[in-house]
């Protein structure tokens, strides 16, 4: 291990899920009616402009380098989300050096969805409480548009400290989720210097927009569509198409049963390219400790597909 490395000799699973201090508050009384929401209308117009923004396609015409800008930056950035905001931050599930660290958060941020910090106290509540009554993006508790996207702007804006005290005590972490637009900000300012209008629109939004779509499907599509392998408590399922488009994540249900495993992809024919990249970094020395899911896990996990598939021989 690198003198730089972030040190994580007391962080267990159990520590990063531990139940937090706003825990202790009870629940709203559960109804059978879905609850009404609040939204901040206002706060959606950045996300529709972003939205708009792509049809200045138009006005400055596609070149071939913009569309080469879209989906490179579809890949970096969504490997930012996955491996960044989702695995590392959120999770803990390998280590690596503070620079890198540093790295990952900014990938992760150039994609518009707030601080690492932010992601990962939302991310961790989602864990404690999926498809609960307190689960802030449950399809089950909120209808499948609410779990997509409504909830960004429905009373998640504010980053639950409590839950991620490991990350906090980093102040380049703390300064990233105090000015969480600066990653995207320089991002598309230096497309648009490199690429042009036509970069900008193409390069930089469009990816913007699918990095954020892919992000909210695996909140909203990878808990309803797929199959489920393992009987967790919430509706997570595992789906081969999101799998490949989200490098990784449309393998929830593996990922809700075992969180702490750096790999999704369970079994060598579950395609996770994050897990890939990951060993990849690994063998050059920016990464290490990626957490694998134990063999027990494994070996449950067959003999759950070995039932389902003597079920349908019938
Ligand atoms: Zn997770
Ligand atoms: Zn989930």
């Amino acid at each position: 291990m690198p003198p730089s490395a972030v040190p994580t000799a007391t962080l267990t699973p159990d520590a990063v899920f531990a139940p937090s201090e706003t825990d202790a508050t009870p629940p709203a009384a559960t109804t059978t009616e879905r609850p009404r929401h609040r939204y901040e209308w206002l706060a959606t117009l950045p996300f529709i402009l972003c939205h708009v923004a792509v049809l200045g396609a138009l006005w400055s015409g596609v070149t071939w380098q913009a569309i080469v800008v879209c989906i490179a930056l579809y890949w970096i950035r969504i490997f930012g989300v996955t491996a960044g905001y989702h695995r590392y931050f959120s999770h803990r599930t390998f280590e690596t050096s503070r620079p890198m660290q540093f790295v990952l958060a900014w990938i992760a941020q150039s994609t518009s969805q707030k601080g690492a910090i932010w992601w990962a106290s939302h991310h961790r509540a989602h864990h404690l409480y999926s498809d609960s009554e307190r689960d802030l993006h449950s399809p089950r508790q909120h209808g499948f548009l609410h779990a997509h996207l409504g909830w960004l702007f429905s009373g998640s804006d504010k980053t639950e400290w409590n839950r991620v005290k490991d990350l906090a005590k980093f102040p380049e972490l703390v300064w990233l989720e105090k000015y969480y637009l600066v990653p995207p900000i320089v991002t598309g300012f230096l497309v648009w210097l490199f690429f042009g209008w036509s970069g900008l629109f193409i390069g930089f939004f469009l990816s913007t927009v699918f990095t954020w779509h892919g992000t909210f499907f695996i909140n909203s599509l990878a808990h309803v569509w797929g199959t489920r392998r393992f009987e967790t408590k919430d509706d997570s399922r595992n789906n081969a198409f999101l799998a490949l488009v989200t490098m990784g994540e449309g393998w929830h249900n593996n990922h809700h049963h075992y969180m702490s495993s750096a790999r999704q992809g369970f079994y060598w024919w579950e395609i996770d390219l994050t897990y890939y990249v990951l060993v990849a970094m690994e063998k050059v020395g920016l990464v290490w400790n990626l957490k694998q899911p134990p063999e027990r896990v494994l070996e449950a996990g067959r003999r759950a597909d070995a039932e389902r598939r003597a079920l349908a021989r019938g």
